[in-house]
């Protein structure tokens, strides 16, 4: 199964666990409102705060490379969420035609890494203006992977950092995250340590087999 199909079946999973089913029309189940492009700016607002942009303050300071691609993954969970949202309301398509446009937007692209900081942060406001000036489903995403390849994560590195933190949480929830009963450490290695060794064994994982693998690791009380 393609990786963007994975991702975008799993984003929708989370968002009718945690907003109620029909969250696309705008509304979580308690009734507060959604705004997906609210949710992008300011998490792009954030990379652009994981770099050393203020010419008042700190004006030496490094790049926190680790936390870029942090926001990235942030970011990419409401870009996932917005275009649910616009597909649903829209055209309606079937996630597999949709995944498959926008491999076929991104086929054979070889987008290279920039090395200038400030162009990076260029590249961030462009996804930016895009998103409330000219925004278009599968373009957007593809904007959105060569921003990522820009700012140094490749896709690959991209699936398995946004795979991991959501089957870690489902994981969780399904083994008592919530009544505290919960294990954190498996066999003197924490959890999220398991999670990313098995995923750096294999890379092209998908979801119900890495959920496995967690399992098989999970210590048994
Ligand atoms: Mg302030
Ligand atoms: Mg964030």
């Amino acid at each position: 199964m393609s990786k963007i199909l994975t991702m975008l079946e799993l984003q929708q999973k989370l968002n009718d666990n945690t907003n109620g089913k029909g969250w696309e029309n705008g509304l979580t189940a308690q009734g507060k409102k959604i705004d997906w492009r609210r949710c992008i700016y300011l998490e792009a607002a954030e990379l652009v705060e994981s770099y050393p942009w203020k010419h008042w303050k700190n004006i030496d300071a490094k790049v926190d490379t680790d936390n870029v691609k942090v926001e990235l993954v942030d970011i990419w969970h409401f870009v996932m969420s917005e275009v649910l949202r616009v597909n649903a309301l829209g055209d309606a398509r079937d996630l597999k035609e949709l995944a498959s446009d926008i491999e076929a937007s991104i086929a054979n692209e070889n987008v290279e890494y920039l090395q200038d900081y400030y162009a990076q942060i260029e590249a961030i406001e462009e996804l930016i203006e895009k998103l409330f000036c000219n925004f278009e489903l599968v373009d957007f995403t593809a904007t959105f992977f060569r921003l990522c390849e820009k700012l140094g994560l490749g896709f690959d590195e991209l699936y398995s950092l946004y795979l991991g933190k959501n089957i870690l949480n489902i994981f969780r929830q399904e083994h008592g995250y919530k009544d505290g009963t919960y294990i954190k450490v498996w066999n003197g290695k924490e959890d999220n340590v398991v999670m990313q060794e098995i995923l750096a064994n294999n890379s092209n994982i998908g979801a119900d087999e890495l959920y496995k693998e967690l399992e098989k690791s999970y210590p048994k009380s």
